[in-house]
């Protein structure tokens, strides 16, 4: 057991993006501040519709994935190629921008509590012009396991080995070509309780705990992950938690890294300057989300 230690922590920072939606950012709030291949995480959550009825009105994306996790509240999605969704508590949306989307998201409610997640996942140079292609994925699809010590876990993508037991979530890299191979866990821990999973070695893996606060690590090099931070970890071939005194909800993520230079230019994320260029090109002339020679 080579237990992963937590190297450096991303403080989450008040922003606002989309048409005016308040967010909190952590990875992505600096350039430079993200966990290869994850480029940014925000965390949504308001019980004020004018904080989140703006929305995030129609825009582009190319050069990698985005995936959304609503907690609560109902977010509306249309893209230009006609998909339609509606994402409510517990579901997922993962969606491959690749060579381009251009797509809105929009809340459908004008009370009450919306909170969730989107994560920013990269893509390998060779795929980032691939077509686009995304999932909804009900909260019915989302395996949730209970822990024998109280908690649960939720496995939206990967594979979680827990004590010889293996729980595949939705999207498994093998299954569906991803091949950051990318963990995605939505853990809840009562008060004190611990909670110890794999994570593939050379993967490289953080923390977002969005609800109390916990310890990472072996019991006595133990260091603290406060609320609202992500604690990115060493590598390693498993990682600790333990929940502090309110217990704690957080998510995990882990991937492997694509180890190629990032350029983004807001929502587009490709290798060099050129391809931004190009991306900007294709978009202003209405080329971005065609197919290749189409
Ligand atoms: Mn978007």
């Amino acid at each position: 057991m080579n237990t992963r230690s937590l190297v450096h922590i991303i403080e989450s920072v008040p922003t606002s993006d989309g048409a005016g939606v308040k967010l909190r950012r952590s990875l992505g709030s600096q350039p430079g501040m993200r966990v290869d291949p994850f480029l940014m995480l925000d965390e949504f959550y308001s019980d004020n519709p004018d904080d989140y009825i703006s929305g995030f009105p129609s825009h582009p994306h190319r050069g990698f994935e985005t995936v959304t996790y609503m907690l609560d509240g109902h977010m509306r999605h249309e893209d230009h190629l006609g998909n339609r969704g509606n994402l409510g508590p517990g579901d997922v949306q993962w969606m491959t921008a690749a060579r381009g989307i251009i797509h809105s998201e929009m809340p459908q409610q004008s009370a009450g509590r919306m909170r969730g997640f989107q994560l920013w996942l990269n893509l390998p140079s060779k795929e980032k012009m691939k077509p686009a292609h995304y999932r909804d994925i009900p909260v019915s699809e989302i395996p949730l396991i209970e822990l024998p010590r109280g908690g649960e876990v939720k496995v939206i993508a990967g594979t979680l080995n827990l004590e010889g037991d293996a729980t595949n979530g939705p999207i498994n890299g093998s299954d569906n070509k991803i091949s950051t191979d990318p963990l995605y866990l939505d853990v809840r821990l009562p008060p004190g309780a611990e909670f110890s999973a794999p994570i593939t070695t050379g993967h490289n893996a953080f923390l977002y705990a969005y609800e109390g606060s916990a310890r990472i690590g072996t019991a006595g090099a133990a260091k603290p992950l406060p609320h609202r931070t992500a604690g990115v970890l060493s590598d390693g071939d498993s990682v600790r938690v333990q929940a502090g005194a309110e217990g704690v909800r957080f998510l995990l993520l882990a991937a492997r890294p694509i180890h190629e230079p990032v350029v983004q230019y807001g929502p587009f994320v490709m290798n060099t300057r050129e391809e931004i260029e190009q991306a900007l090109a294709d978009y202003r002339g209405g080329r971005l989300a065609v197919a290749a020679g189409g």
